[in-house]
């Protein structure tokens, strides 16, 4: 049954912060149209002066960042000093795709003797963005910057458990563009199922594999253009030569940071038996003293779950694992601090690849260890996996780091780093991670088809 409305709920308490109508379907419609009759003038309006606008609205990112902020740290969680630093951040983002624009959007021209063709990059049409709650406004924006730029029109659908924060969103875009150029619509599941079957040309999404799979399937009945990125199960080598304390420190924060709600988060951790022991005793102290609480609290390192169905879904994936022989050295309960969705920070280790938290992706606050022997055995399980998103790679041989990350199924790899990349390069993940990528020169031209216009000299 379709739902009017959404809780939109304060992870933190437990409280309605709004009930928020979701669109109808005759309102999904009319944005779409709305989209679609603005579509004409903004594709034909100078990239010049698009990204004049564009850059209007990345001031007002900085400027209301610490009001946005709030929205995030209420509706998901979030630590408020990471919500307000992803706010700030946004407007870099909208800057790096103004800067590709002029790259990605430029007519090419090719000559053959008399013949003369130029290639024109010409947007899509109405695109219909759909995004997740973890990273609630740079998840939404580095869609958006690229399809608008690009000249698309857009319909946008934030996270039934985000919406404030997207009717902010929106509220910024549609300040400054014409009217039209963007769109809103609220609702979960059915809002957005309404909309991928609408009359749109372009889908470009980003959440879980299995609505990732259901976009695809219904972006086939006009052949819709889709770009995806569908989150993963990101292993993390640790080699028996590995920087020992850098890598535990890594292993924590990696696993940990966003209440461990971070399509990039290190999911399975496969170290050398050589030096598990002491890796896990390094890793078992950060784990014990990453506190968490409520995301005003200054000297917090994460925030509540986003909701209680994920922490279920989470506190279940660990009790499988330990009724199955895994061992729980600490954590692994949920917390209820003022009616908030809490869990205590997990170590997990003796996990094998036949428990579900070494497979299915968590999203959770867990630490998830697996003791290998040979390097060999480490690169085969971190690619028995439909996922590949990112990966990292630990040992203090520079060479073999290399050789072995270019052996590993994931679009995005770091060797003893973190799989943070030289900006203007693309947020990419192989498999079943993603189709099409997001950012980057080429990233952009995915918003545009490629027309051509052929004459003689
Ligand atoms: P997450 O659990 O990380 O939010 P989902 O893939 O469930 O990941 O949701 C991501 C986005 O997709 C949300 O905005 C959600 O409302 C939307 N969504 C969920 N189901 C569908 C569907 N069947 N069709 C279109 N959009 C959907």
């Amino acid at each position: 049954m379709k739902l009017n409305y959404i809780n939109d709920i304060n992870p933190a308490n437990g409280k309605i912060i709004k009930k928020i109508k979701c669109s109808s379907s005759k309102e999904i419609q009319a944005a779409v149209k709305k989209a679609r009759n603005a579509f004409s003038s903004w594709s034909n309006t100078p990239l010049k002066e698009r990204s004049r606008l564009m850059e209007a609205a990345a001031k007002d990112f900085i400027k209301e960042k610490e009001r946005i902020g709030k929205l995030i740290t209420d509706e998901m969680g979030k630590l408020y000093k990471s919500a307000v630093g992803e706010t700030h951040s946004v407007a870099y983002g909208i800057r790096e795709s103004i800067e590709q624009a002029k790259e990605a959007l430029k007519t090419e021209k090719y000559t053959e003797e008399n013949l003369i063709t130029e290639l024109h990059r010409t947007p899509i049409g109405v695109c219909a963005i759909i995004t997740p709650w973890n990273f609630p406004v740079s998840m939404p924006e580095s869609l958006l910057s690229p399809a608008l730029l690009a000249g698309n029109t857009v319909v946008f659908k934030p996270s039934e458990n985000v919406p404030l924060t997207g009717e902010a969103i929106y509220n910024i875009f549609n300040k400054h563009l014409p009217a039209g150029v963007i769109n809103l619509v609220q609702g979960a599941d059915e809002v957005g199922s309404e909309l991928i079957h609408s009359d749109i040309d372009m889908i470009a999404f980003v959440g879980s594999q299995k609505v990732g799979k259901i976009i695809m399937n219904a972006a086939s009945d006009k052949l819709k253009r889709i770009v995806l990125e569908l989150g993963g199960k990101d292993p993390m080598i640790v080699l028996k030569d590995a920087d020992i304390e850098k890598a535990a420190k890594f292993a924590v924060n990696g696993s940990l940071r966003n209440t461990g709600q971070v399509c990039v988060s290190v999911e399975r951790i496969y170290v050398d038996e050589k030096i598990h022991d002491k890796f896990i005793r390094l890793v078992e102290e950060g784990v014990k003293n990453f506190k968490y609480g409520n995301g005003y609290d200054d000297s917090v390192m994460m925030g509540p779950m986003v909701s209680e169905e994920q922490r279920k879904n989470v506190v279940s994936q660990v009790k499988d694992a330990v009724k199955n022989g895994a061992k729980l050295v600490t954590g692994g309960k949920a917390v209820n601090t003022d009616n908030g969705y809490y869990m205590e920070p997990t170590l997990l280790t003796n996990l094998n690849n036949s428990h579900r938290i070494m497979t299915d992706e968590t999203f959770g606050p867990v630490v998830c260890i697996q003791k290998v022997k040979s390097e060999d055995e480490a690169v085969k399980l971190a690619n028995d996996s439909p996922f590949g998103l990112g990966a990292t790679v630990w040992t203090k041989n520079k060479k073999k780091g290399l050789d072995i990350a270019r052996k590993i199924e994931s679009g995005m790899i770091g060797v003893n780093q973190g799989i943070g990349s030289v900006s203007g390069t693309p947020w990419v993940g192989v498999k079943q991670s993603g189709y099409g990528f997001i950012g980057s020169v080429e990233g952009m031209r995915q918003f545009t088809v490629p027309r051509k216009i052929s004459y003689s000299g």
